[in-house]
């Protein structure tokens, strides 16, 4: 299982126009989940984009996939937005818009994934769910913040600002690595941070010495997770981050 998920996401992403990224010698697999057991469960991975399409999409999915097979939850990868209804949303434990961009839902599919969160359920934000549905307030009421601008990209220490949590307990501590590091229209307001950048260590910072990259919330009765990194295919090969991936998607699903 690990040496074909290794073979799966070794940072070919598919595309045929993207060149080969050459990925950080930290790469590798996914770990078990230490935790104690749980209960299965399902998650829905939602990968639609009206407007730029990161060509690391297919590894994203995979990784996600193989997360799940090593953790107990089932996932439904999907660019279909007519799943968003009460009756299949039902099934998931949480919903991961992942490098979503543009409009990619209608109102009335807006409206049932509203319902859902407010049933209880998760939702995971990975790198441009900040980039998507634009005029729906809440859902960037949801995620927290609304993508602005990005710099090239490059290298950057993350500094983990909660290191309790899921997503960040097994993350090193600056955690150096390589990504497109977002700029926010305006910092989330209400969330719990979980780690920032440190913009003296890369160039094109906008948002001061808080820059928050991840941060998790309760909100309008469900649980909201998001990382601005994963931009890169390399990213779902890299171990620190497939364990913060994971982190919030068990978090997102209410897994203690
Ligand atoms: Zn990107």
């Amino acid at each position: 299982m690990l040496a074909s998920f290794v073979a799966a996401v070794a940072c070919h992403s598919g595309a045929i126009a993207a060149p080969a990224e050459v990925c950080p010698v930290t790469s590798g697999a996914p770990a078990p989940a230490a935790a104690p057991a749980h209960a299965a469960f399902r998650i829905l991975v939602f990968s639609r984009t009206t407007g730029f399409r990161h060509a690391s999409i297919p590894a994203a999915i995979t990784a996600v996939e193989v997360l799940g097979s090593l953790n107990n939850f089932a996932v439904d990868a999907t660019e279909d937005p007519t799943v968003f209804t009460d009756a299949d949303l039902a099934r998931f434990a949480a919903v991961v818009f992942l490098n979503t961009t543009g409009d990619v839902l209608d109102s009335t599919q807006q409206a049932a994934f509203e319902r859902y969160v407010r049933a209880g359920h998760g939702f995971v934000g990975v790198h441009s769910a900040s980039d998507t549905e634009y005029d729906w307030a809440w859902y960037h009421a949801l995620l927290g913040a609304t993508f602005d601008s990005h710099p090239a990209i490059q290298q950057a220490s993350v500094i983990v600002v909660d290191t309790g949590q899921q997503s960040t307990r097994a993350l090193p501590n600056p955690w150096v690595r390589t990504d497109e590091w977002y700029n926010f229209r305006a910092l989330p307001t209400g969330v719990s941070v979980l780690a920032r950048v440190d913009e003296a260590t890369y160039a094109g910072g906008k948002m001061g010495v808080e820059h928050p990259v991840s941060w998790q919330h309760a909100y309008d009765g469900g649980r909201a997770w998001y990382t601005a990194m994963g931009h890169t295919a390399c990213s779902y090969s890299e171990r620190p981050f497939l364990d913060h991936l994971l982190g919030g998607i068990m978090w997102a699903a209410g897994i203690p």
